[in-house]
């Protein structure tokens, strides 16, 4: 018999049948009363799980168009935009802002590292800067930036906040307005555990005051057309939006707020426990700063005379759980466990068993149920 294989890649995540059900929903049409319920609901869901009073405009695209769009909207040609990039998302980020021709200056960490303050606040003190454009969660490294405190030197600097949270939000704590974030960035196929296809985009104020005077092009992203179309009585979507995505988050962020924002992050808390203490037991070491922190996904190192591509692979076609490779210069030598969005305790279990098992086909010496049992242990200590 087959079953159905399980995402435990760090998006897309699992849907909810609940979720699938409500995509598969007859449309509401998308001027008028109905879609305006719909988008407010949505709105206003999504605000909350940002933290934030500030608009939030939501783009029929994966989560990269919503940072397009922030590169459109906030800047001109050869404004000074500081990028650090430690990881493969902020090489993204940058290679954005390069493609807009604006004058990006890097701060280039080995992968794996997490951005330091003092580096971002002295390439802020080198030149005259528009913005900092940074992730939360580097999803190639699992590592989590400081955003607190790099909202800290921006706020002083008087310079905008852009952050790409689409791996972290709802599932790693996340400030919008405490920590003076300008921007911010999410997708529906992460923490939600929505199907992809939808991004939104918090605005602050000051953003939208640096949107006016910017001259980047834009039409399809042009968060004004947004903004105005959502004032109507009724709120739109200047084009026709993908109305079944929107059924499906409407009821994704339903179940997360039944959950409850904070019981929420402490389910993520708890599963990544669970899986980082997993994988030392069977003697495996994490990769990146700071694993703690790392709720959304853990980076783990392919052990010795391991292809990480390999095992990935192997668990898959064995035991039917996705894993992810490592990317860039860690492909093959790091593996990722994604355990952001709808999973439970077996999930994990699942993912764990299946993980020492195919180690120990693959040769490497494996205590049977080492790793199962050390997730068990950190479920039994908190329950
Ligand atoms: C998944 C992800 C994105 C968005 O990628 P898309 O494929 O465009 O949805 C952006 N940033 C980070 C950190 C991500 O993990």
């Amino acid at each position: 018999m087959d079953k159905p294989e399980i995402f435990m890649a760090p998006g897309p995540t699992p849907v909810a049948p609940e979720v699938l059900l409500a995509q598969a929903a007859p449309l509401v049409y998308h001027r008028g009363p109905g879609y305006g319920a719909l988008l407010r609901e949505v709105t206003e869901e999504l605000k909350r799980l940002f933290r934030t009073t500030n608009d939030v405009l939501i783009f029929t695209s994966s989560g990269t168009g919503g940072l397009e769009s922030a590169v459109a909207n906030l800047f001109s040609p050869g404004d000074r935009v500081v990028v650090p990039v430690a990881g493969y998302f902020g090489e993204r980020f940058a290679k954005i802002a390069t493609a807009y021709g604006l004058d990006v200056r890097t701060i280039d960490y080995e992968w794996g590292q997490a951005v330091r303050l003092a580096d971002v606040e002295a390439a802020l003190a080198e030149a005259p800067t528009k913005a900092v454009l940074v992730q939360q969660s580097e999803t190639s490294t699992a590592v989590i930036h400081d955003i607190e405190g790099i909202g800290g030197l921006t706020t002083a600097a008087g310079v905008l906040l852009v952050v790409d949270c689409v791996s972290s939000v709802g599932a790693v704590p996340f400030e919008c307005d405490a920590w003076g974030v300008d921007v911010a960035v999410g997708g529906s196929q992460k923490a939600l555990s929505a199907t992809p296809g939808l991004a939104f985009v918090a605005v602050s104020d000051a953003a939208w005051e640096a949107s006016k005077t910017a001259t980047n092009p834009r039409f399809y992203f042009d968060w004004a057309s947004y903004k105005a179309s959502y004032d109507l009585p009724d709120p739109e979507n200047p084009w026709t939006p993908a109305i079944s995505l929107m059924q499906g988050l409407r009821e994704a962020l339903r179940m997360y707020f039944a959950e409850g924002r904070e019981a929420a992050l402490l389910r993520h808390r708890l599963l990544a426990a669970a899986v980082k203490d997993g994988v030392r037991a069977l003697g495996l070491d994490l990769f990146g700063a700071n694993p703690e922190k790392a709720w959304a996904v853990t980076a783990i190192r392919a052990p010795e005379g391991i292809d990480g591509n390999e095992l990935v692979a192997r668990v898959r076609a064995d035991h039917g759980v996705i894993l992810a490779q490592g990317q860039g210069p860690l492909k093959g030598k790091v593996f990722r466990i994604g355990h952001l969005g709808y999973y439970d305790r077996l999930d994990i279990i699942r993912c764990l068993a299946a993980l020492e098992m195919t180690l120990a086909d693959m040769g490497y010496p494996v205590k049977r149920g080492a790793a199962v049992a050390a997730a068990e242990e950190i479920f039994a200590a908190t329950s």
